[in-house]
């Protein structure tokens, strides 16, 4: 029984008639396609793109020098030191993110107590070579003084499903 199904369906030539049948209805279909970059795909407020380290109201920067990010990161892409101010807090000397070794996982964002390193939407940077994705404190800085408003809406909408 098996053997004359199988002789129709070759005979018929049910497979490709059934591959045609697909080419078709994908033919006359909606078309998907995004027209990057001049379209671009919705995004989630969790997004893990490029990273940033965030600033209080008033200037101040979040980041207590903790190192909880840096021991967590799983590429080892995280480098803190960290020195004592005047005042009496701890802040970072120096916070570097090679960004050639991250994997985006999100763990840095996920450790830190004080939402001081996060990953923005921005996934559209590049480097010609292997130091210009070494993001240095300023640099991160400087990513969170100018995407600041977006990062706060997205850490509230993140909050609410917490
Ligand atoms: S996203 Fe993951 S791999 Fe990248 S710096 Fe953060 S913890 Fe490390
Ligand atoms: S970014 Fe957050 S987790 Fe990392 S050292 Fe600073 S305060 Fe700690």
């Amino acid at each position: 029984m098996e053997k004359i199904k199988n002789f129709l369906k070759t005979f018929l030539l049910y497979e490709l008639v059934k591959g045609m049948a697909l080419t078709g209805r994908y033919f006359f279909a909606r078309k998907i396609t995004v027209q990057f970059p001049e379209e671009k795909t919705p995004q989630s407020f969790r997004f893990r793109g490029l990273h940033a380290q965030r600033r209080y109201a008033n200037g101040e920067e979040r980041c207590i020098g903790c190192k909880l990010c840096e021991a967590v990161c799983p590429a080892l892409a995280i480098k803190i030191e960290v020195a004592e101010r005047g005042d009496g807090t701890r802040r970072t000397t120096q916070y570097d993110i090679d960004l050639t070794k991250c994997i985006f996982c999100g763990f840095c964002e996920e450790s830190c107590p004080v939402d001081a390193i996060v990953e923005t939407r921005v996934f559209e940077y590049h480097g010609e070579k292997r130091g210009d994705l070494y993001y240095t404190k300023p640099m991160l800085l400087a990513i969170g003084d100018k995407y600041e408003e977006q990062i706060a809406r997205d850490r509230a909408a993140d909050a609410k499903y917490r």
